[in-house]
């Protein structure tokens, strides 16, 4: 993990665990991590109707609260949707953006991701916006083109000022629930890219401060190798974060005690 950029790993519990449920399982991650965080942030998003009891297990620990989505309008009639407002005053830090579920299956296009990114930042949130490419593009030799595209949309607009409240997650579609992990070189090369990106599109600075995350089947026996990577700054970690012990090992992997 780089010393310039302090290391971010986020639980993905997507439609995972009852109000209960979480409560439960953000105490058992608290108690191995709290004490990890002087190294690295670690944020759990649980589901929208979760937010209150994880808070509430929260509330004495340096680990922060994320949404997994969010909808761009401040409010209005927009049936089953919540804003940026709603979930910051919830208790969140952090919001996902972009993720490849809600545009394979929920239909959000590179559009939608810039107006949600636009109106979490309005906000105050801590954006993370996901990129990544699938099978086929990858093997079509289009990975750079596709994560760069999703980037330039996701950022257009956005002012370099508030860039730095950004962090950005490669999640190469392939990879993501699959047990396929990028290995540790492809993962690096997508992510030298974007990097590169923000360098000649915006400027050094900003190359330099965004954290850029990895996620796809990240596991405590792949994360060290991953998080060393130069341009690696953490993990979005789905399946591996529903077990405490799992994901307090991805949250240590690589920390020399
Ligand atoms: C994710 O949900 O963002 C993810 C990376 O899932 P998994 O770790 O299960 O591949």
């Amino acid at each position: 993990m780089k010393a310039v950029r302090r290391g971010l790993i986020v639980a993905n519990w997507k439609m995972h665990k009852t109000a209960q449920e979480a409560a439960d399982l953000a105490r058992a991650v608290s108690a191995l991590v709290a004490d990890s965080c002087t190294f690295r942030d670690v944020v759990l998003c649980p589901p929208f109707t979760s937010l209150h009891s994880v808070k509430e297990v929260l509330s004495d620990s340096p680990i922060a609260l994320g949404a997994q989505n969010l909808h761009w309008e401040s409010e209005g009639a927009f049936t089953g949707e919540v804003s940026a407002a709603m979930i910051l005053t919830s208790g969140c830090r952090y919001v996902i953006l972009g993720h490849s579920e809600r545009r394979q299956f929920f239909g959000e296009t590179d559009e939608v991701v810039r107006r949600k990114l636009a109106a979490a930042l309005k906000a105050g949130l801590e954006p993370i916006v996901c990129v990544g490419e699938t099978l086929q593009q990858r093997e079509a030799g289009n990975t750079n083109s596709v994560v760069l595209g999703q980037l330039e949309s996701a950022l257009d607009g956005i002012p370099s000022d508030d860039i730095s409240r950004v962090s950005l997650a490669y999640e190469p579609v392939w990879a993501i629930g699959t047990g396929r992990t990028a290995t540790a070189e492809q993962a690096e090369e997508v992510h030298a890219v974007l990097r590169k990106w923000l360098r000649y599109e915006r400027d050094e600075e900003v190359a330099e401060a965004t954290r850029i995350q990895y996620g796809g089947s990240v596991k405590p026996d792949n994360a060290a190798e991953l998080f060393a990577q130069e341009n690696v700054d953490g993990g979005l970690i789905g399946g591996a974060s529903l077990d405490a012990d799992s994901f307090a090992a991805i949250v240590n992997a690589g920390i020399d005690p």
